[in-house]
């Protein structure tokens, strides 16, 4: 921090003292003193004065200040003072406490006028070159006891010129020179070691903030060394450009890594969103500072840089103050340590304006508030840590307490849905128990149709040979009655022997009447009629029997072949004239089935194929071809149909209990699924082979036995 220029403000406004006049009068006692009271300051704006011209001109004015603030000049300054000499001859320092001024000449003048030596210092002369090699500008003179002598001070800088000018023997300055070395090394000394150890805690905790912070006190301790000329001293004596800039860079630098930490710190991206836009103005206008550094240095330049110097100032003060207000601890810190610095600065204006005593203490207070300073804001850094560790031991806290209450909270819903399920899976259960309802209600009504379907064919059927038989029954009576009469005629015979010839002759004519062969033979036609009729009555009676096995759950050994046949029987009638049925049964062996379930197969096939094949009604040649045949040690039957046949989509979903492609009354979608069903609890297997308009053929495959265990729910796929 440019605490020294912020110190020239407060200065302007400091007191007036005391006038002086005349000489500086030295005596045994002094030491050290401060002669800006007795200073006389002539402005030669146009640089046109002799050393001559100045010594005697009368425009000289007293400043009356202990150190006397000359302002900016284009040019020069001229300086005037007396020494008198009120102690033994002794050789004295004549030292300017700063380093900062461009050149300086002294100009050593007899009591009598006469010019007795001519020294230049400052920042144009090499500084290996003084004689005395301090960054401070020291000269010396030589009084005689009771000598009085007149000094001219020529000082040219682009600086703002301040003159603590400081009259001492050489030894004195010497001494003073090395304890203010001394105690800038413990000051140095600190900022070493705050860097190191918050270099060492940004290594440990990783937390940025402490980066900036070595940053940030790096240039604090790198401005000092500018402002007390440590820099011009050790770093460049002899580079003139540098040396009167050094100071505005790094207060640039200062302020602007001071900003950065500060920001970082005190997160005020967070607190204070709305002054972002103030640092990123103040950033930009260091940016400026340093250009027009670079390029001059005069009052314009300097006091761009005093006034962002001033802004950021008072934005450290005002925007920690606001964070601290906002509620975050370390702002509190952060706050104490620029008062503490702002303290510091104060009592060192105080003091260079007299109102103080000045002493090793006062002189440096800006050196001590600033390593007070750095130290509280580390300590603060430090703080950091426990607030970090707070805010994580609370957090945790936090996390375990919504933890837990999300538990009771997850309870409370697991057990709320566990209710729900346990009440859905209530209604599931009834639901399934009113679908199974329904199924077997459904079932029902397909089997109810099958058997309407049997029912009409059944009737067709037996009407047939019972129409032989009846139609037979009246003929053969009167065949019989006619037999009966032949019967009675001869035993008419025995009654009279007269007669038995007429009788013969009678009954011969009757038998020729009646024509008995005839007879005989149309009574054998009639029998063999109702024989037949009878016959294929049983035959049907008995394909009904088989078919009624439909509810029989016992497993038989049976033949398939016989099944296929008895289903036939009763289907035939229902199938239209255009249909031709092609049965190719094979030699196969009997299975064990449910006999009367694959009878329900069968008819369902068989029905399906008739209605697909009947949906092409123009066709003359339709055929249905049914085959039965082993096949690798299992039963197989076909049946091969020319219908409309079915999409992937159809055959895909054939199975799917309801799935219909057919009208409301014509297929209620349950026929394959039964298949399906049946065939399943065989072991067996469907293979549907069909394309749109190429019919379709469906083979089951059923293996030999059912299961070799005893129980029959038991399925071994791998064993059939
Ligand atoms: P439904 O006959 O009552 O429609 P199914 O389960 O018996 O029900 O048959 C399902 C569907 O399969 C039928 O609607 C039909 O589209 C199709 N299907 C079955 N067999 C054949 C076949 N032989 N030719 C063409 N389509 C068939
Ligand atoms: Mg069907």
């Amino acid at each position: 921090m440019d605490l020294r220029r912020i110190s020239v403000i407060l200065l302007i406004l400091s007191f007036k003292l005391g006038l002086s006049s005349g000489s500086v009068e030295l005596f045994k006692e002094d030491h050290n003193r401060v002669i800006g009271k007795y200073l006389e300051v002539l402005e030669d704006a146009q640089d046109q004065l002799s050393p001559e011209q100045a010594l005697r001109s009368k425009k000289y004015e007293k400043k009356n200040l202990k150190v006397p603030n000359l302002g900016f000049t284009t040019r020069a300054f001229w300086v005037r003072f007396n020494l008198e000499n009120h102690w033994a001859d002794t050789f004295f320092a004549l030292q300017i406490n700063q380093s900062l001024l461009d050149k300086v000449t002294l100009y050593e003048y007899s009591d009598k006028g006469d010019l007795l030596s001519e020294t230049t210092l400052g920042e144009f002369s090499d500084l290996n070159k003084r004689p005395f090699k301090d960054q401070y500008l020291i000269f010396n003179t030589y009084l005689k006891k009771k000598e009085k002598k007149t000094y001219l001070l020529k000082i040219v800088s682009g600086e703002q010129i301040l003159l603590p000018l400081q009259v001492s023997t050489i030894q004195q300055a010497l001494e003073r020179n090395r304890n203010r070395d001394i105690l800038f090394g413990i000051y140095f000394g600190i900022i070493f070691v705050m860097m190191a150890y918050n270099f060492f805690l940004y290594f440990s905790v990783r937390d940025i903030s402490y980066l900036y912070y070595v940053v940030y006190i790096f240039f604090v301790g790198f401005a000092q060394a500018c402002l007390e000329g440590y820099t011009l001293k050790y770093m460049w004596p002899d580079n003139f450009w540098i040396a009167s800039r050094s100071v505005y860079f790094a207060t640039s630098l200062v302020c602007v890594s001071s900003i950065l930490f500060m920001r970082n710190f005190l997160h005020t991206k967070e607190y204070t969103p709305k002054l972002e836009i103030l640092f990123r103005f103040i950033y930009i206008s260091f940016i400026l500072c340093v250009i027009a550094n670079s390029i001059v240095v005069n009052k314009f330049t300097h006091n761009l840089t005093q006034i962002a110097v001033g802004l950021v100032s008072f934005t450290l003060l005002f925007t920690s103050l606001n964070v601290y207000r906002k509620g975050y601890r370390p702002a509190k810190y952060f706050l104490i340590a620029w008062i503490v610095l702002i303290v510091g600065v104060f009592i060192f204006v105080l003091k260079d304006a007299g109102i103080i005593e000045a002493n090793v203490l006062t002189t440096y207070t800006m050196q001590i508030g600033s390593a007070i300073e750095v130290i509280l804001l580390s300590l603060a850094l430090a703080d950091r840590i426990n607030i970090l560790k707070k805010e994580k031991e609370e957090t945790q806290a936090e996390i375990l307490r919504i933890t837990s209450e999300q538990n009771v909270i997850l309870e409370e819903k697991v057990k709320q849905r566990t209710l729900e399920l346990e009440h859905m899976n209530e209604e599931l259960e009834v639901t399934l128990q009113h679908l199974k309802e329904t199924e077997s209600q459904l079932l029902m009504v397909e089997k109810m149709a099958s058997l309407g379907q049997l029912t009409a064919g059944i009737a067709h059927e037996i009407n047939n040979p019972i129409n032989f038989v009846s139609a037979n029954i009246k003929p053969l009576g009167m065949d019989i009655a006619d037999l009966l009469d032949v019967l009675r005629k001869y035993e008419e015979i025995s009654v009279s022997p007269d007669i038995f010839n007429s009788k013969i002759e009678e009954i011969n004519s009757f038998k020729e009447e009646i024509d008995l062969p005839y007879l005989q033979e149309e009574i054998k036609t009639l029998l063999s009629g109702i024989e037949d009729g009878a016959k294929r009555t049983a035959e049907i009676v008995k394909g009904l029997k088989n078919f009624s096995h439909l509810d029989e759950s016992d497993i038989k050994m049976a033949n398939i072949n016989s099944g296929i046949e008895s289903t036939l029987v009763l289907l035939r009638s229902s199938i239209p004239p255009n249909i031709n049925i092609e049965l190719h049964l094979g030699e196969i062996p009997e299975i064990e089935c449910y006999p009367g379930k694959l009878n329900q197969v069968f008819m369902n096939i068989m029905n399906n194929a008739v209605q697909a094949m009947e949906k092409i009604p123009d066709r003359k040649d339709h055929t249905l071809s049914i085959r039965s045949f082993l096949f690798e040690n299992l039963v197989a039957v076909s049946f091969e149909d020319t219908g409309i046949g079915m999409t992937k989509e159809v055959k895909d979903k054939i199975f799917d209990p309801f799935f219909t492609t057919k009208d409301v009354g014509e297929g209620t979608g349950l026929g394959m699924s039964i298949v399906f069903g049946i065939i399943e609890s065989h072991k067996g297997r469907i293979e549907i082979e069909s394309e749109p308009g190429k019919g379709a053929k469906f083979t089951l495959y059923l293996p030999l036995m059912m299961a070799r265990t005893a129980n029959k729910e038991v399925v071994n796929v791998e064993e059939n």
